[in-house]
């Protein structure tokens, strides 16, 4: 059974993946958060360096060749990856790094790294209520919620490739959910 330091949420934009790391990341102060390099503009809530590394395309690009980046995918036009430098922080130091990954890039961890990593799939119940959290998100223009929106089947049909998969239905439940794998994975100490 995998060691586990790498626990990877993937889920179709919408779905809560980013809600339920990030109260995870509340739950384990030393637990680390994989931050991935995107060439998407930043949101007014997110910080540089903490949500994503925001780098314009040809540096993206530039990082690819030198060999920077252990996956990447382009998404709804454009370039999200996770660095090598992000997973070496937790892999060289025995720590547990938690990413936040569409479908595809959570496959590529598997692939990589299949005896530190365990990877998740949340589901949204159905997609009225997906379509729903993403509207009421407000993040996104009619365009960017379409292409959000055509992925939803191709990413539903990778569910059981994915060693979990949890159902994000009530928010608290499917956060115990997710707590468990991590503390049957992993030995992290809760926040007292
Ligand atoms: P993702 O990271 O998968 O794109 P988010 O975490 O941004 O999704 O969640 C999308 C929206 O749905 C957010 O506005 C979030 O507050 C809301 N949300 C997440 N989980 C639930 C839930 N179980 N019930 C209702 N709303 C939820
Ligand atoms: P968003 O624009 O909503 O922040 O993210 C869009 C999608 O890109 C989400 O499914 C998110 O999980 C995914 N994503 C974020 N970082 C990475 C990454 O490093 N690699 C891959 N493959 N997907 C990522």
């Amino acid at each position: 059974m995998s060691r586990g330091n790498l626990i990877v949420v993937s889920a179709p934009s919408g779905t809560g993946k980013t809600t339920i790391v990030k109260a995870l990341l509340a739950t384990y102060p030393s637990m680390l958060f994989s931050v991935s390099a995107t060439t998407r503009p930043r949101r007014e809530t997110e910080v540089e360096g903490r949500d994503y590394f925001f780098l314009q395309r040809e540096d993206f690009e530039r990082r690819i060749a030198a060999g920077e980046l252990v996956e990447w995918e382009e998404i709804y036009g454009n370039l999200y990856g996770t660095l090598k430098s992000e997973v070496e922080k937790a892999l060289t130091t025995g720590r547990t790094m938690l990413f936040d990954i569409d479908v595809k890039g959570g496959l590529s961890i598997k692939r990589m790294y299949a005896d530190d990593s365990v990877i998740v799939f949340i589901k949204p119940p159905n997609i009225e209520v997906l379509r729903d959290r993403l509207l009421n998100r407000k993040t996104e223009d009619e365009a960017t919620f379409k292409r959000r929106m055509d992925r939803v089947a191709m990413e539903l049909g990778m569910a059981s490739q994915f060693d979990y998969q949890v159902v994000n239905d009530n928010l608290e439940y499917a956060i115990a959910e997710v707590d468990k794998l991590v503390a049957e994975h992993t030995s992290q100490e809760r926040r007292v």
